[in-house]
């Protein structure tokens, strides 16, 4: 709903709008930008970087202006960090380059940052640092951070009254919100530590490595691994008491506030007799 408000704001009807392929605004929101939102979307290859277009496909996708008849582009969506490219960060100067692109083409910029505070911590800057520039923005409290829920949108303060009324409009007005406002105090607490989750990703990378399953280095708390059956390897691995999920034909684990390194470390022992599965000898 988060990111679907801030569509609203910046759409018009039939107004196309830019995301990095695979972004969740784009295949994980079961097309509300376009059925309520009414926007045009159009995905954008990764030729920046894993998750992330270059400056220069903003550019030529935005288009110039031509007749009556020529459509209309509007809005860059941008995701730091990318949640199906594994997590993957938008360092500054890129995120720089390409809202100034957006700018220069005349584009608004929403920032899906439903994972800012790891990009925020895997680049060592202070989360404001990344939103530089943009319109809007929008936060998880719910993911690694571990509140019940909790998407918030953040922008300047008369976006932020008509995002009030949309979000009435959408059916997500909440009178007693202080239940969900403490569980989100209570995710916030968690950000100093946040790294935390990122050496326990790496953790697991290594101890898969290690057994000679071809797991990328995470660049923070999200490691999708490729496996020649993701069925056949989650079915295992639940037997095994691990859980992960399906990602295309990897499997995604995500580590988290509520595991320890120590967790980490009986997930690998429980893995490691299923080690054929996982890389398919
Ligand atoms: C989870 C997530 C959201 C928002 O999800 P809700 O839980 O529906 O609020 C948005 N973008 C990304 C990349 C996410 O992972």
């Amino acid at each position: 709903m988060g990111n679907l408000i801030a569509l609203l704001l910046h759409l018009k009807r039939g107004d196309r709008f830019l995301a990095p392929a695979q972004a969740h605004v784009l295949g994980s929101e079961l097309g509300t930008g376009a059925w309520l939102a009414g926007g045009m979307p159009e995905a954008l290859p990764w030729e920046g970087g894993p998750g992330r277009p270059a400056p220069a496909q903003v550019t030529r996708a935005a288009g110039s202006p031509g007749p009556y008849y020529t459509l209309r582009t509007t809005l860059l969506c941008l995701e730091n960090t990318h949640n199906f490219a594994g997590g993957t960060v938008t360092p500054l100067a890129e995120h720089r380059a390409l809202v100034a692109a957006a700018k220069a083409a005349r584009l608004a910029v929403h920032l899906d940052g439903a994972r800012i505070w790891h990009a925020a911590a895997a680049l060592d800057l202070p989360p404001a640092t990344l939103t530089e520039g943009v319109d809007t923005v929008q936060v998880c409290l719910s993911k690694g951070l571990g509140a019940p829920m909790g998407s918030l949108l953040c922008g300047s303060k008369a976006a932020m009254v008509e995002a009030r009324r949309l979000r009435k409009m959408l059916g997500g007005g909440v009178r007693q919100g202080g239940m969900m406002g403490a569980a989100g105090l209570v995710a916030l607490d968690y950000l100093p530590r946040i790294a935390e989750d990122h050496a326990k990703t790496r953790r697991l990378a290594e101890g898969l490595r290690g057994f000679g399953i071809p797991a990328p280095i995470p660049e923070t708390n999200i490691l999708l691994a490729p496996v020649p059956n993701a069925t056949a390897a989650l079915a295992a691995l639940e037997g095994a008491g691990v859980r992960a999920l399906p990602v295309g034909s990897a499997i995604r684990f995500i580590p988290h506030r509520d595991l320890t390194m120590a967790d980490i470390e009986e997930a690998l022992q429980r893995i490691q007799p299923l080690t054929h599965l996982l890389r398919g000898a």
